[in-house]
């Protein structure tokens, strides 16, 4: 079956990034990969065209495919627009919400080639490997009810932490299945000491446990949780958590590794359907300079291929490219280090084509 790609370049340094992916996903087309690849405009780059960041002709094409790749959104030119629906951000917000991409993988891997880019020791870290698994559609972020208004004389601000159990058991059984393809260590994040309903999301994730008899299931507050992951890091596999501690956490795990150029990550919904993206934003700063770091967009196509296409075989081709480069001493100006040959955007995106191509 031919699997449908959609490539959104986006914003800032999207455009560079994406034209690496795009060169990386016609290696795969030769090496005997059947996919058909097209493109479409989200974010600042669809408001300039079609004043809205996600365009219906976007929308309709990303529901036909099997995934989506995206490059970066937003940027300084679009922080003026007073209609916040109008911001590039709406794009990836939209995308998410239109397709159902509950489920969030954030892989924190450090290549041991880069282990001195971290802030912390490289003994720490070096080889580090965890999935953090966030449920990105419910949660505080999400519930109702929510709000700012007056109350007994001074204005009160209000959100409300809800998930149902039918949320946490599909977040729960991405993450044991991830588990089980990995370590087989799966650590639940919580604050069950003091929210009711974190209370219930320990109870669902140890209800599916004895389906998955060969994960190790294991309890953590977020607090703690935390302090571990800066502590000792390499202690977690697969991390799963609801949205607002998932967005600390990932973040935090990410930067663990020193590298957010490096650091690819997916969206799922319930039919497998993913849309694929770095971790890092359109970063104007660099934009147009040919400077931006394409590896996390390259590893984007990996985690693509693995997640939605089926194609693990391809993925582990892509990383082992990777890896070679890095071995190669090639790096960009982002993880430059002494002794390394730093190299720009286009030349980085050859050298993993030209590794692809002997693995
Ligand atoms: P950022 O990730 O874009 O940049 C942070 C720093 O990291 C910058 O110094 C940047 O130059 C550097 N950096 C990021 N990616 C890099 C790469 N591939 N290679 C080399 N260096 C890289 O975050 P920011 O500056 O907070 O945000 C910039 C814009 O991106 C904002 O408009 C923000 O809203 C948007 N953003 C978009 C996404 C997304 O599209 N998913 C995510 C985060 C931020």
């Amino acid at each position: 079956m031919t699997h449908k790609v959609l490539l959104l370049p986006g914003d800032g340094i999207g455009p560079e990034i994406a034209a690496q992916a795009a060169r990386l996903l016609k290696a795969c087309q030769d090496a005997g990969l059947d996919i058909e690849v097209e493109e479409a405009l989200v974010g600042g780059a669809a408001y300039d065209a079609h004043g809205d960041p996600l365009p219906a002709e976007t929308l309709d094409k990303a529901k036909a495919a099997s995934a989506i790749l995206l490059g970066a959104v937003g940027g300084p030119k679009w922080d003026k627009i007073e209609d916040l629906a109008k911001r590039p951000e709406k794009g990836l917000l939209g995308l998410r919400k239109n397709l159902g991409l509950f489920g969030n993988l954030r892989p924190a891997m450090l290549y041991p080639q880069l282990a001195s880019a971290s802030s912390l020791k490289p003994e720490l870290v070096a080889g580090l490997d965890i999935m953090i698994v966030r449920e990105l559609t419910g949660g505080i972020y999400f519930g109702h009810p929510r709000g700012i208004e007056e109350r007994n004389g001074e204005r009160v601000g209000f959100n409300t932490y809800v998930y149902s159990e039918s949320e946490i058991e599909r977040i729960g059984r991405v993450a044991f299945e991830m588990a089980q393809k990995r370590g087989k260590k799966l650590c639940s994040v919580d604050k069950a000491n003091v929210l009711e309903v974190t209370i219930l999301w320990r109870e669902v994730m140890e209800r599916l446990a004895p389906e998955y008899p060969d994960v190790e299931l294991s309890h953590m507050y977020v607090d703690n949780a935390a302090m571990q992951l800066v502590r000792a890091p390499k202690q977690f596999d697969v991390v799963v958590t609801g949205n607002m501690f998932g967005d600390i956490l990932s973040d935090a795990a990410a930067m663990l590794t020193g590298s957010i150029g490096m650091l690819p990550s997916a969206s799922l919904n319930e039919s497998g359907q993913g849309m694929y993206e770095p971790c890092h934003g359109s970063a104007p700063d660099i934009a147009g300079q040919n400077m931006a770091n394409p590896l996390a967009m390259m590893l984007s196509v990996a985690m693509m291929l693995r997640y939605s296409l089926g194609e693990n075989a391809m993925a582990e081709r892509i990383e082992a490219a990777v890896g070679s480069v890095l071995d190669d001493g090639l790096r960009t100006a982002d993880i430059a280090s002494e002794g390394m040959q730093t190299i720009g955007t286009d030349a980085m995106g050859d050298a993993v084509l030209a590794a692809f191509a002997k693995q």
